[in-house]
């Protein structure tokens, strides 16, 4: 009890501070913590995806660690919008520890349905954009705000040090297409009150002027639509309901009936529809699997598939492994999105497929068929304006991008020992009317993700997969008589990915001869040590292999004892 006492008053004394998990220097695994009282209050909660060196990673999480050492303290996760960057990793964190969460009703609705796929429930509060939440000691203002998802909002938290105001992601979209703009009103009271700290979206930070609205797609579209007699196929983010929307809307307007593919498309247009943020007309859906009926100039077919991914139904399309549909001559395929910065390889690999198949293929660059949900330059200026923070901290995106927000900042009149450019895992310390960088850093490495394991793939698990991705592997099996010491069977070598063994014979032979001398010399001297015999046939093979293809693949001396 007195520990715990004790313990209190020191984390009381701690005051305000806030430590960003991730989304630092990547894009992606968006989470920020707070703390104030002693209590926690957690800020999104989102994923990355593997970079080219997570050999087999399926997907990559903050580190919980500190998160979980300190559980009781947490009172709360509030969600900025739904995007995966910012809500992937919950059933993650939920596996952990126990949280309620807040978030609007869009951005819940997917938490759900992510949730319900790890068989996972949890304490959802669904907050209204415009609304005031008390989550703890913390009591926090949701401002509406316009991104490339409905029901984004952005954060203003009163703390005992002052305002923090938390953008979320954000473009300034004057003529959205549910008609609901950013609450400018809001945000300059915001500022006028006076705000000590402001967290800023810095992904479109290098861009100059301003992101065109989502309307300009709609226009692009439209004529798309008015010129083709055949058959459209349209990848997008299932997330973007606006953009589904104005898809549909068009659609609907030059009489085409739309069939939806893709798991993930299929569970946010049923959601989006329930909840009434998606508006389809009867009759307008058909079932994919009944499009043989409809005339190619009367069907759209909505994708998954945008960025390339390799499973999405876009792409079994274009590789005709796709149950129902498969790209031919005079498809018009129109990816409605950008490559989100890694994935332009992939994304150009699948539009060369679509070509290849016949089709005609309309993608950002040669049309306005899409527009970032990310603020430019001018955009994050106004922002800047309106809330005029003391303390500035650039945040979601790559090292470049926060350091560009940083500089534009510094162009506003904002003082450079005014600007923190943090790396994840470091920790502000926030006081009255100041703000300064600890020396503290908490343990924040990215968690990886491979099937139903977390964090076992590590740094040498990763070695390991590199190196057999590299130069395969050779397997060397003998069998030695226990009592004898002698050797009964074999060596044989096995090799997976090095040489196609049937065409290399006189090479996997030697290979064995190698490995046989080894083994004979080591029994001859008695030597009973299986270690050392395998680090002998281990050597011995790799400067053999080495001389003869100048190639490292793994190597692995398996002895078996009868
Ligand atoms: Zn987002
Ligand atoms: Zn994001």
């Amino acid at each position: 009890m007195i520990v715990r006492q004790k313990l209190r008053r020191a984390e009381l004394s701690r005051g305000v501070r806030l430590i960003p998990l991730g989304g630092l220097n990547e894009i992606g695994k968006n989470i920020t913590i707070l703390e104030m009282r002693g209590r926690i209050l957690i800020i999104d909660c989102g994923v990355s995806f593997p970079n080219d060196e997570m050999y087999g990673v399926d997907i990559v999480i903050p580190d919980f660690s500190y998160l979980i050492k300190n559980r009781e303290r947490i009172c709360g996760l509030i969600l900025t919008h739904g995007h995966e960057d910012h809500i992937g990793a919950i059933p993650y964190l939920l596996k952990e520890i126990a949280v309620p969460i807040y978030g609007t009703r869009l951005t819940l609705g997917l938490v759900e349905n992510k949730l319900h796929e790890h068989g996972l429930t949890a304490d959802l509060q669904i907050i209204q954009a415009g609304e005031k939440v008390q989550i703890g000691p913390f009591r926090i203002e949701t401002i509406r705000i316009t991104h490339s998802i409905a029901d984004s909002i952005a954060l203003a938290i009163e703390t005992s040090a002052g305002v923090i105001f938390h953008t979320g992601d954000f473009k300034i979209d004057y003529t959205p297409l549910d008609g609901e703009p950013i609450d400018f009103q809001r945000l300059a009271r915001i500022g006028e009150r006076g705000v000590l700290l402001m967290l800023a979206d810095s992904t479109n930070a290098e861009r100059k002027g301003y992101t065109p609205s989502e309307r300009t797609v709609g226009v692009t579209l439209e004529n798309i639509f008015r010129n083709s007699k055949a058959r459209i196929l349209t990848a997008t983010f299932a997330s973007n309901v606006h953009r589904l929307q104005r898809i549909i809307d068009t659609a609907v307007m030059f009489n085409r009936k739309v069939a939806i593919s893709g798991r993930s498309m299929v569970n946010v247009v049923r959601l989006a529809t329930e909840i009434g943020y998606l508006k389809i007309p009867q009759q307008t859906l058909v079932d994919i699997n009944k499009i043989k009926n409809i005339k190619d100039s009367e069907l759209l077919i909505i994708t998954t598939g945008s960025q390339g991914e390799p499973m999405s139904a876009l792409s079994r399309m274009a590789n005709n492994e796709h149950k129902t549909v498969q790209i031919k001559k005079g498809d018009m395929v129109i990816l409605s999105s950008s490559p989100i910065p890694g994935n332009e390889k992939t994304v150009s690999n699948i539009v060369n497929r679509l070509f290849e198949k016949g089709a005609e293929v309309i993608y950002s660059d040669i049309a306005d068929i899409h527009v970032t949900g990310h603020a430019c330059a001018e955009e994050l200026k106004l922002m800047h304006m309106l809330i005029r923070p003391k303390y500035f901290m650039p945040v979601h995106g790559e090292y470049r991008h926060l350091r560009q927000h940083g500089i534009l900042a510094e162009n506003m009149g904002l003082p450079a020992n005014h600007i923190f450019q943090l790396e994840n895992g470091e920790v502000l310390q926030l006081k009255r009317n100041s703000i300064v960088k600890t020396k503290e850093k908490i343990p924040c490495s990215p968690v990886m993700v491979d099937g139903l394991g977390v964090g076992d793939v590590g740094n040498i698990v990763l070695r390991d997969r590199k190196l057999l991705s590299a130069g395969g592997l050779i397997i060397a099996v003998a069998v030695i008589d226990k009592a004898s010491g002698m050797l009964v069977g074999g060596p044989d070598i096995i090799s997976r990915g090095f040489v196609y063994v049937k065409e290399s014979e006189d090479l996997i032979e030697a290979a064995r001869v190698v490995v046989a001398e080894q083994i004979e010399k080591c029994l001859m001297e008695n030597s009973r040590d299986w270690p050392a015999i395998k680090t002998a046939i281990r050597n011995e093979l790799t400067s053999f292999i080495f001389k003869q293809t100048r190639r490292s693949p793994v190597i692995l001396p398996i002895l078996m004892e009868v």
